[in-house]
């Protein structure tokens, strides 16, 4: 794995002016305002169905609808950020709760030692339930230029600062849920939703942070800036062929949580673990999509729709499609995140295939063809799924 400075990160992904987003084009937010897009939804709205089939009972159902329950409540924490949503606690309530969020009187940390302050934040981040830390400067191009919040109509289209005090992004990831994640496209495949709950990490770490004295402006959605770029650039991974990021241990099976702060830090390098070539050669995620909304080209910078960015070097992907086939059919995909490659449990055999995908990627070819052959872009059976699940630290 190599390190890159954040110069060569730039000649490998930005082509040009970067304008900062607004949010109200992300596929979240159009859903709710753009008419004509709202128009091609309800052909598509379908009711969310059971059946006696494996995969797709009401118990499996149960599982994802339960898992995903706990958004609107993270959603009630979700404070901090410069432009408030009415999902937000009142901000009475909030800082009620939040006002023992300070160090006892006389007390400070020494701010003379960023490396030992980055080793605390590592730790508890990762005591708190991350599953891999990365700290970048905070690169104000991936903050949303405004945000939208549909339910206030044209008034809740609001421009969006942060201020500059707010010098570093500390980007969380949590990772895993292979097993489940074979089980695609049926609803057992819940890992997305169930990873919400690891997100309440972001929470726990912005009150470290506050109780030593700090600012934090805790981003658990993807509701104040970009996620992927800030992770990449704070060294967690690289951009895929499905225009998600890709980890080396957890591969495309993470959620992505940011800290915006102004507690000293020492910024980690973006990586290249050979992504960029392996996905030139695989296109296993463009083919199983049943949307179509992932390319079989080459990256561009051409935009596909008003939802992607300009001057981004990327496979381009296409948000509307795949919005359509999400929540119009009200069914779980993500099997682009099943059959990526890359989505591996960290055993020793597959760490060494991607020791190899690294240091030989002129062989890329042949590890998408041995990756077939060992059926690993094949769904498993979901027959008697719910004897033989033995979740972690279950004991019968
Ligand atoms: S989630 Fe499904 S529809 Fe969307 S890109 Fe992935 S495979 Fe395609
Ligand atoms: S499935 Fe293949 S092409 Fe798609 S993101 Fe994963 S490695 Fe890249």
């Amino acid at each position: 794995m190599k390190k890159l400075t954040l110069d060569e990160w730039e000649n490998e992904y930005i082509a040009g002016p970067i304008e900062r987003f607004d949010q109200k084009y992300t596929m979240g937010r159009r859903g709710q305002w753009d008419e004509s897009f709202k128009e091609r939804m309800k052909e598509l709205t379908a009711r969310t169905a059971v059946s006696d089939e494996p995969g797709w009972t009401l118990v499996d159902w149960a599982m994802r609808v339960a898992s995903r329950s706990i958004v609107p409540k993270l959603e009630l924490m979700n404070q901090s950020k410069p432009n408030q949503g009415d999902t937000s606690l009142a901000p009475d309530a909030f800082a009620a709760i939040d006002k023992r969020l300070r160090p006892p009187a006389g007390a400070g940390l020494n701010t003379n030692d960023p490396k030992t302050i980055t080793n605390y934040i590592k730790k508890a981040a990762t005591y708190f339930g991350a599953d891999m830390v990365g700290i970048c400067k905070l690169d104000h191009r991936w903050v949303y230029s405004h945000t939208c919040d549909t339910k206030k109509g044209e008034e809740g289209h609001k421009p969006q600062e942060i201020g500059q005090e707010y010098q570093y992004a500390i980007v969380i990831a949590c990772g895993g849920g292979y097993n489940l994640r074979r089980h695609f496209p049926t609803y057992i495949n819940t890992w997305t939703t169930n990873s919400y709950r690891q997100m309440m990490t972001n929470a726990l770490l912005s009150a470290f942070i506050k109780c030593l004295g700090f600012k934090t402006i805790d981003c658990t959605f993807d509701d104040v800036a970009l996620a992927v770029p800030l992770a990449m650039q704070a060294g967690l991974g690289q951009l895929g062929r499905h225009g998600m990021l890709i980890t080396p241990r957890y591969g495309s099976s993470v959620r992505i949580g940011q800290i915006f702060t102004d507690i000293p830090l020492v910024q980690d390098e973006p990586i290249d673990f050979g992504v960029t070539e392996f996905c030139n050669a695989c296109k296993k995620c463009a083919d199983a999509c049943p949307s179509h909304s992932i390319t079989h080209t080459d990256r561009s910078t051409k935009p596909v729709t008003v939802s992607n960015a300009d001057n981004e070097l990327k496979w381009q992907f296409n948000p509307e499609t795949c919005h359509m086939n999400l929540y119009g059919h009200a069914k779980p995909c993500q099997i682009c995140v099943s059959v990526c490659p890359f989505t591996k449990p960290h055993t020793p055999f597959h760490r060494m295939v991607k020791w190899c995908v690294d240091k030989a990627r002129w062989a890329n070819p042949l590890y998408v063809k041995m990756d077939s052959i060992f059926g690993y872009d094949k769904p498993k059976k979901s027959d008697n799924f719910w004897d033989n699940w033995k979740p972690e630290n279950y004991q019968r």
